[in-house]
């Protein structure tokens, strides 16, 4: 049997319509399916099968996107190690600055905390008005009378005894 225009065209549809060659050659009879191939290659109707997988493919491209929702722990570190250091600072209540009083002009009354260096002109004493019964200002007491680190640095009560020699 030859190829008429109906066997034609009803050869382009049943494969447009997805059926396999050897399907179409049942359905118009009279042809095998190798002339069926051979036709439909005539007929320029041949890439029918490969447009549905590379579509398949372009779905899959937006996936990559999810891990991105992974980051939340880095924030979070800042705060604790910068909260704990200025709570340590030492509770100095006094800078050193020049005193107001000598050892000539020191009474009884007068803070006889030292600053600076005894064996140096410049050296003298707080000045201000002392504690009752105690040596010492209040915010010197506060210093003296501190543990610590703040005997360790300044020494006061040592370096104080010390100082009756000179008094
Ligand atoms: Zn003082």
């Amino acid at each position: 049997m030859g190829w008429t225009d109906e066997r034609v065209e009803l050869l382009k549809k049943l494969w447009q319509d997805g059926l396999s060659a050897s399907q179409i050659a049942k359905q118009l009879g009279g042809v095998t399916r190798n002339s069926v191939i051979g036709k439909v290659h005539r007929l320029g109707l041949s890439g029918r099968a490969t447009p549905s997988k590379p579509q398949r493919t372009v779905f899959k491209a937006p996936r990559p996107t999810r891990p991105v929702t992974a980051k939340p722990s880095a924030p979070r570190r800042i705060a604790e190690p910068v909260a704990a250091a200025p709570a340590r600072t030492p509770l100095y209540c006094v800078d050193e600055s020049p005193g107001t009083a000598t050892i000539i002009t020191l009474g009884a009354h007068m803070c006889k905390w030292p600053i600076g260096d005894p064996s140096l002109d410049n050296f003298t004493f707080c000045g201000r008005r002392s504690e009752e019964g105690g040596p010492y200002c209040h915010e010197h007491s506060c210093v003296a009378y501190q543990p610590a680190q703040a005997k360790k640095k300044s020494s006061g009560a040592e370096l104080a005894r010390s100082l009756r020699r000179y008094i």
